[in-house]
């Protein structure tokens, strides 16, 4: 719109024009009725409503809207208006012209926060069906973002709102780009979603591929196709754009607040106010969790996984898994696939597995998001706080294998460390991010530790094997981070995974600390069938950040019902969700 201000030429689009259903011409009806010439007339301030050319305006959506109970169910047309048509055949719309852009300025756009998988699929669902949207997002698009990374790793510039967690495409950008996921993966749901990701430029081989993987890459590109896609359906995408409060109103949202990132404070702030707002925010966004506990907001405390990253040589990862096979793997050339692993074991109260003291609950032991010829990445979004990550490309050729080895937590470790309340495990996670800052030393060094030195406990002297974290480690005790319990049973899943897989308790195999942001922390409370807030109407909490989901897929898929149920309650949709 900004391209054809004050050019009085080319097509401007004019939304939310009401037709009564009474009024209405029906289906067989073709081209613009007098009742929708009307309610243009109206938003043009036209005084004389036949008087208007029909042959300037060409309708691009109709949908019905019964939802406004005390009020007669009307048609919402969005229509596009050719200017210079117009003003060629009623040159008296001139003066009005001016008049129109400044309600042009006024359309309302639903606000879907968030553009990671789930915010994006709940957009690309909205939008399909017809309702009208602006997505908005803090961090950079992926062209910008990249900079912003660069950034990062070579000159330790972190931009809190544009790193590995903010911008295009969510924390699922700069990742592994495994779309492995627990929800079925021959369900319908998550087929739809890789034929999407194959519609906008994945390889057709993950529709079969066992353990199909992307790598950062690859997604780059499949976001920009994305976008694009999105764009030409009319979605306004708002990149630098955060979301800072909700409007609400007697337990309705009415809108959000949002800033420009990139402006000097407060001076790019304004309102977007629309009937429905999706929350697909990630669970990296503490200052959102703060902002909806404000709002009373319900937000269920729930179990995690915290621990260590791991990092061996790929080969040795290779020959554990493939003994004289390992030749064959190539960096990623050859038809052997580079090695994985997938370990997990229980270590605790009455469990056969256990032999140590790790404390008096039952935990979870389990490596995640293993990294196969992949890197460690810093995953930090405020720079008093360190937590990591991995992240790989394509061919998975680098020299590393990196995994999380992490062990459940649950209330009762919040409550021994006096973290308290529905915030209760984001501030059990900043504790241990802050300290592994420290440790670290400051300027995003992570402490490290060989393996067979965490299991003795001490200190390692000798230097370090070399570790594919680009911002550097430091010789730490990582036993002085977590409390006995987890540090223990750390130990124990170790010595266990190693009688699995033997050697991976190797002197080449560093650990790095720390791992925090394995899912949300939190739950918040949604209904199961609309998926709409139990604390406030019109809210839309998805993806990983609320809690309902884990990785790129099964956030993808969240978001795609969130947007089939938001569209049910707009009208848009009427089938089973
Ligand atoms: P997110 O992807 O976190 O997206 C949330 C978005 O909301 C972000 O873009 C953020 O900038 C934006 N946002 C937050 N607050 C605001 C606000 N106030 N205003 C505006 N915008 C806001 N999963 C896998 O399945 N496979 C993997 O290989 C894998 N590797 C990973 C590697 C790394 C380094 C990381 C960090 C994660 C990885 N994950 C992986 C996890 C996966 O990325 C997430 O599960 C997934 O991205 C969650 O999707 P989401 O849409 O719920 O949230």
């Amino acid at each position: 719109k900004s391209d054809i201000k004050n050019r009085k030429e080319g097509f401007w689009r004019l939304s939310k024009l009401g037709v009564p259903l009474s009024k209405d011409p029906g289906k067989d009806f073709v081209g613009v009725s007098p009742p929708l010439l009307e309610a243009i007339a109206k938003v043009l301030e036209f005084p004389v409503a036949s008087m208007l050319p029909q042959e300037a305006f060409s309708i691009v959506r109709k949908s019905f809207d019964a939802r406004k109970l005390l009020k007669e169910p009307e048609f919402v047309y969005t229509v596009d208006m050719d200017v210079k048509q117009l003003l060629e055949l009623e040159p008296r719309t001139w003066d009005f012209i001016d008049r129109l852009e400044y309600k042009v300025g006024q359309v309302e756009y639903m606000p879907i926060v968030g553009s990671g998988p789930s915010g994006l699929f709940a957009c690309l669902v909205l939008v399909e069906l017809g309702a009208e949207v602006t997505l908005i997002e803090r961090g950079q698009p992926v062209e910008q973002r990249g900079r912003d990374i660069g950034a990062l790793v070579a000159r330790r510039i972190l931009q809190s709102d544009s790193n590995f967690c903010f911008g295009e495409g969510g924390a699922g950008t700069w990742s592994d780009g495994k779309l492995v996921t627990r929800i079925g993966r021959n369900s319908d749901s998550v087929q739809a979603v890789m034929k999407t990701l194959v519609r906008f430029g994945a390889p057709i081989d993950i529709l079969i591929d066992g353990k199909p993987h992307l790598g950062t890459d690859r997604l780059i590109p499949l976001l920009r196709n994305f976008r694009h896609h999105l764009e030409e359906l009319g979605v306004i995408l708002k990149f630098s754009t955060r979301m800072d409060d909700l409007i609400v109103e007697n337990k309705n949202v009415l809108g959000v607040k949002v800033s420009n990132v990139r402006q000097d404070p407060g001076s790019g702030s304004y309102n977007l106010f629309y009937d429905a707002v999706v929350l697909a925010v990630g669970h990296s966004a503490r200052d959102v969790y703060q902002m909806l506990l404000h709002h009373n907001v319900g937000l269920i405390p729930k179990d995690f996984a915290v621990g260590l990253r791991i990092e061996h040589p790929q080969e040795l990862i290779n020959s554990m898994q493939y003994s004289a096979l390992a030749a064959e793997v190539r960096e990623g050339r050859g038809k052997v696939p580079v090695a994985d692993y997938k370990l997990v074991k229980y270590v605790g109260e009455g469990n056969s597995d256990t032999s140590s003291d790790s404390g008096d609950q039952t935990r979870s032991c389990y490596s995640f998001c293993m990294c196969p010829g992949g890197q460690v990445v810093l995953t930090s979004t405020d720079p008093s706080e360190l937590c990591i990550n991995g992240m790989s490309f394509s061919r998975r050729a680098s020299r590393w294998a990196n995994a999380a080895v992490v062990v459940t937590v649950s209330s009762n470790d919040f409550d021994a460390f006096k973290c308290h309340g529905p915030l209760a495990g984001v501030e059990f996670q900043r504790e241990f991010e802050k300290q592994a800052a420290l440790m670290g030393g400051g300027s995003f060094v992570v402490p490290a530790q060989t393996v067979t030195d965490f299991l003795d406990n001490k200190l390692s002297v000798t230097s370090l094997p070399p570790s594919s974290y680009r911002l550097g480690v430091k010789a730490a005790n990582l036993h002085n981070l977590y409390p006995a319990s987890i540090t223990q049973a750390l130990q124990h899943s170790i010595s266990m995974f190693d009688k699995e897989l033997p050697g991976f308790i190797s002197k080449d195999a560093l650990l790095h600390g720390v791992e925090t942001r394995t899912s949300a922390p939190l739950k918040i409370s949604r209904h199961s069938d609309t998926y709409e807030s139990t604390s406030l109407n019109r809210l839309y909490p998805t993806g990983e950040g609320a809690g309902y989901a884990g990785g790129i897929v099964s956030a993808a898929v969240d978001g795609m019902y969130c947007g089939f149920a938001l569209a049910k309650k707009l009208n848009l949709f009427q089938g089973d969700i």
